[in-house]
C-alpha cells in the first residue's frame, strides 16, 4: 500500500458543495443597525471594519448607498453570518471564481 500517493484528490465535488451553501445577497433594511448615537452602522464579520455615517441618515438611503458601495450579507448553509465589507466580498467572489 502507497501512502505517499500523490494522485491529486477530486475537486468537483467540494466545489459543488461550496458553491450550494455560501450566499452573497444585497442588504435589505432588517440590516439596518445604529450606533448608540443613533448613527447608521456597518460592521464586517470578516475584517472587523466598521462604518459609520458623519451625521443622521434614514435607514433605507443608507442601506442603499451600502449596497452601491459594495456591502452584501453572506450566508453559508442557508445561516445568515453577517454583513460583509466590500473588499471581503471581493476577496470572496475571487474564491468562488478561482473554484468554478
Ligand atoms: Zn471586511
Amino acid at each position: 500500500m502507497n501512502l505517499n500517493n500523490s494522485s491529486p484528490t477530486p475537486e468537483k465535488p467540494f466545489n459543488a458543495l461550496r458553491m450550494n451553501t455560501m450566499n452573497i445577497k444585497p442588504l435589505e433594511l432588517t440590516e439596518f443597525q445604529q450606533t448608540a448615537q443613533n448613527k447608521p452602522l456597518l460592521k464586517c464579520v470578516c475584517c472587523r471594519d466598521r462604518q459609520t455615517s458623519a451625521g443622521v441618515i434614514e435607514a433605507r438611503d443608507w442601506i442603499t448607498a451600502a449596497n452601491m458601495c459594495g456591502w452584501r450579507v453572506v450566508f453559508t448553509r442557508g445561516e445568515r453570518m453577517g454583513t460583509c465589507c466590500p473588499s471581503c466580498v471581493d476577496d470572496m467572489k475571487r474564491v468562488e471564481a478561482q473554484q468554478a
